[in-house]
């Protein structure tokens, strides 16, 4: 066991296990996945500490306890296909590849997904694609989803999200303003949408048709 596995382990058990992350396969996946490996080289000590980290563009990578707990509200099985709306660090992709059998990933920033790409083959995910685009949209091509991620803090619950959802799916997506959001997820019955708050958390705001304009967006027209 080298320093980063000891890091790691260390991570889960005192970041997840002891704030109740209980679900056995979410904290096998997060013991497994190398997150220094999803930070550049200067961060990787600081990699599995208790926050979250930049990885450029004036994004970040979640907190350990923030992926956990997504990732625990989806319920994951091995046999679904999920959608995760930015991709970033590719951390939280990788996670979810531990999980479910197909994940179809969306970024809106170019630079990040050659990066992603390339961790992903080496750590062996080919259930994965990464799709350039505003993942607002979701991608109708391979819907409907089991379950659907969004990383990115919304103003609402966009409903192009909720209709590629299956009937039994889950969404989870911070909602809230700019700065600040709380955890929501949405359960898709055939009758309708139940809809349960988790959690504070803080995200970058997701940018897009329907989420939020571009900083400055306003000023530029
Ligand atoms: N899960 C990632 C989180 C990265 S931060 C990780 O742990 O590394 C959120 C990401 O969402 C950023 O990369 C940002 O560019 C992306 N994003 C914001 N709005 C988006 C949109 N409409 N479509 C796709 N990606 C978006």
């Amino acid at each position: 066991m080298n320093h980063y596995d000891a890091a790691r382990y260390r991570m889960v058990k005192d970041q997840l296990v002891a704030r109740g992350i209980s679900d056995e396969r979410v904290l096998d996946a997060m013991r497994k996945v190398p997150r220094h490996l999803f930070v550049e080289e200067a961060l990787r000590e600081q990699a599995y500490g208790d926050h979250a980290l930049p990885i450029g563009e004036d994004q970040t990578i979640s907190q350990p306890y923030m992926v956990a707990c997504m990732t625990e509200a989806l319920g994951l099985r091995g046999d679904e296909k999920v959608l995760e709306i930015g991709t970033g660090s590719g951390y939280q992709t990788a996670v979810l590849a531990e999980l479910a059998s197909r994940v179809v990933t969306i970024e809106r920033i170019v630079g990040f997904i050659p990066k992603v790409w390339k961790i992903l083959e080496e750590l062996n995910y080919r259930h994965v694609v990464i799709h350039l685009s505003d993942g607002t949209y979701g991608w109708k091509d391979e819907s409907p989803f089991d379950a659907i991620m969004v990383t990115a803090g919304a103003p609402d619950i966009p409903s192009s999200l909720t209709d590629q959802l299956k009937v039994g799916g889950r969404l989870v997506i911070p909602v809230g303003n700019r700065m600040d959001q709380v955890l929501k997820k949405v359960e898709k019955a055939s009758d309708g949408l139940a809809i349960t708050t988790l959690t504070p958390c803080v995200f970058v705001p997701l940018i897009g048709a329907l989420g939020w304009k571009e900083e400055g967006e306003e000023r530029m027209i």
